[in-house]
């Protein structure tokens, strides 16, 4: 079976660069490790606030570093697959090492394994 390479780099590019656009909006890139993000804390005025708006900030930060762990988990999985584009190993199962069906690549071209051994 022949997968056309070109055409999933070009999809997983395109997932990170969004990725990376949205990590930005909730988080910092670590300094020190440029594949680990941190969320960041809401712009909110500390000195001013009340607990009320205490509690919101708390929340919203919540919220960013859930966010943010969901978008890492994916970008961490789009760089995998670019890594196995790079090494010719995309669209094979990191498991069992049989083709993935494409139609499984074109619903998620960052997947790493067959059906089979999905999960
Ligand atoms: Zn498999």
């Amino acid at each position: 079976m022949f997968i056309d390479t070109k055409f999933f780099k070009k999809q997983l590019d395109e997932e990170k660069q969004k990725l990376e656009g949205e990590l930005e909006t909730v988080a910092k890139r670590n300094p020190d490790q440029p594949k680990d993000w941190n969320a960041t804390y809401p712009d909110m005025n500390i000195m001013a606030a009340d607990k009320e708006e205490v509690a919101d900030q708390e929340e919203e930060y919540e919220n960013r570093a859930s966010f943010e762990l969901e978008l890492e988990s994916r970008l961490r999985d789009i760089n995998d697959a670019l890594v196995r584009v790079e090494t010719g190993k995309f669209g094979k199962c990191t498991v069992g090492g049989e083709n993935i069906d494409e139609a499984r690549l074109r619903a998620n071209p960052a997947a790493a394994t067959c059906i089979k051994h999905a999960g």
